[in-house]
């Protein structure tokens, strides 16, 4: 081992290969719930030091067989699945890009931008923003997740009703490969017909078949204006009616479409008493839209009136406040996006990020519901999500009188199988945004269809038979 560190030193320097002192910013997983042991933290300059470093782990691999020397490549490290920390063989090298921070170019005519891996989510929208484009993937952690990891794992976030995720905002990769070579796959193309799709292989793998160390990025024209209205609604059925109306009165000004339980909102104004949580108290559910308009504030109001005037009317809208103000928009987005705070203020919570047909929304929400309230009396849900993408953090909270850790030991599995098997029976998958990590592997091996299983195992075992790259995420070799 100690050669190989040494080997390590001397590409990217003594003092980037982390080993001694607390570790913990980069061996601790976001959610606190695991804390792995690292051989060492590594935090490269460039692409050639990646593929360095890979190929020196590589060699060390064949030369001693028995050893576990592997990769875990890492970004801001606030994935959700545990996939970016090391387990706690204490073989593990994390391999942490943010050094990689480097804009590289913004073509302007062919709208795009191509960052590095290290790139923080916010430091390139607001690079796109200051060139007069708008670089749209956007969600609560983009102050410290990296572009790395948002395609690492297909991230999704708040306006994929518009623009989709991660991987329908990536046109070029730039990847270090298990073997340590370097794949030069930056095209701005937005047709290339030649072949397997290497971009779309590698985004969402999680870091098990390459490492991500560059990317191009697609840009948007900046709208004139961004409105965001908040709206009550009497069920999850006048919710998903909702979002057919936004679809037909704002066409492609649908940037964003959230819903949020009433469970979930009392525990934002429980917990951040300084926020004003607006109509939540008599109805199961809000929603939060926000029309992108590029004519201006005055037609992108005219049409949120006009839409929630048909939903009235529609009976799946009771009440609404459309934002007066930027302010007031952002306020109204905070009360969205503190909801996951409120809750892990609340205490330990069972997470789901599932997602299901968006017609099917309702029956899953219904059925879940009242099998898990039978199963466990008194037990609390937190639902709330991206409705516009089918997509729901449902989340379960223990019984008010219940130590929480208590419940989690005891109720996780019988509650992870009465939300997974209503999902499957609803025709969803049982991770929309956040991925497989190490938290999801075995519920993958129970609900993944076997043929899909087997192809996603030989093509781990073709590019990467030394199993060197975030061993058992995802899919065990
Ligand atoms: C408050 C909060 C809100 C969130 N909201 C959302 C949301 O709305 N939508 C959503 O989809 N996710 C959300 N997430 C989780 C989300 O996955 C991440 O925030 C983000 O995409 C991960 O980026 P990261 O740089 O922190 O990656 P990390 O956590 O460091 O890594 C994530 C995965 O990608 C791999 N990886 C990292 N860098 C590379 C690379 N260069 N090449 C290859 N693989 C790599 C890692 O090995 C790991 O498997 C949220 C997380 C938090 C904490």
């Amino acid at each position: 081992m100690h050669t190989l560190l040494h080997e390590l030193q001397a590409i990217v320097g003594r003092q980037h290969v982390l080993t001694e002192g607390d570790l913990s910013a980069w061996t601790q997983d976001w959610r606190k719930r695991t804390h792995g042991k690292a051989l060492a933290v590594v935090r490269p300059a460039c692409t050639n030091e990646v593929a360095r470093i890979v190929k020196a782990c590589a060699s060390y691999r064949s030369a001693h067989p028995d050893s576990r020397v592997s990769l875990v490549p890492q970004g801001g490290n606030t994935g959700l699945v545990v996939g970016s920390t090391p387990d706690d063989s204490g073989q593990q090298i994390v391999l942490n890009l943010q050094r990689m921070n480097a804009i590289r170019t913004l073509d302007a005519a062919n709208l795009t931008v191509t960052v590095e891996a290290g790139c923080i989510l916010q430091a390139v929208q607001e690079h796109a923003q200051a060139a007069g484009f708008l670089f749209p993937l956007s969600l609560a952690a983009e102050g410290s997740c990296t572009i790395g990891g948002n395609l690492g794992c297909n991230a999704g976030g708040t306006q994929v009703v518009r623009f989709g995720n991660a991987r329908d905002l990536c046109l070029g990769l730039e990847v270090v490969t298990p073997t340590g070579d370097i794949w030069h796959g930056l095209s701005g193309l937005r047709k290339d017909n030649t072949g397997y799709d290497l971009r779309n292989l590698y985004i969402g793998s999680e870091g098990t078949l390459g490492i991500i160390t560059a990317a191009t990025l697609k840009l948007y024209p900046l709208p004139a204006t961004q409105l965001t209205a908040w709206a009550a609604v009497p069920s999850m059925e006048a919710a998903v009616t909702l979002l057919g109306l936004a679809h037909r009165h704002l066409g492609a000004g649908l940037t964003g479409f959230e819903v949020m339980g009433q469970f979930a909102l009392s525990l934002v104004a429980k917990h951040f008493d300084q926020l004003r949580v607006p109509l939540y108290a008599d109805w199961p559910f809000c929603v939060l839209l926000e029309n992108s308009d590029h004519e201006s504030e005055s037609h992108a109001r005219a049409q949120f009136e006009s839409l929630l005037e048909a939903a009235m009317e529609a009976g799946c809208v009771t009440d609404a406040v459309v934002a007066e103000s930027l302010t007031q928009a952002k306020t109204l987005w905070q009360v969205r996006e503190r909801i996951p705070l409120a809750q892990a203020e609340e205490g330990l919570n069972i997470k789901h990020d599932i997602s299901v047909p968006v017609s099917a929304i309702p029956a899953f929400v219904k059925a879940t519901d009242a099998q898990l309230a039978s199963a466990i009396p008194g037990v609390r849900l937190v639902n709330f999500g991206h409705l516009g993408d089918g997509n729901l953090h449902y989340n379960v909270q223990a019984p008010e009188d219940q130590d929480a850790a208590e419940f989690l030991r005891t109720q996780e599995p019988q509650v992870n199988r009465i939300v997974f098997d209503s999902v499957m029976a609803h025709g969803g998958s049982i991770s929309a945004e956040h991925g497989v990590g190490s938290l999801k592997v075995e519920h993958l091996t129970h609900y993944k269809s076997a043929v899909a299983l087997h192809t996603m195992r030989a093509i781990k075992q073709a590019l990467d038979p030394q199993n060197l790259m975030n061993p058992g995420r995802v899919v065990r070799a």
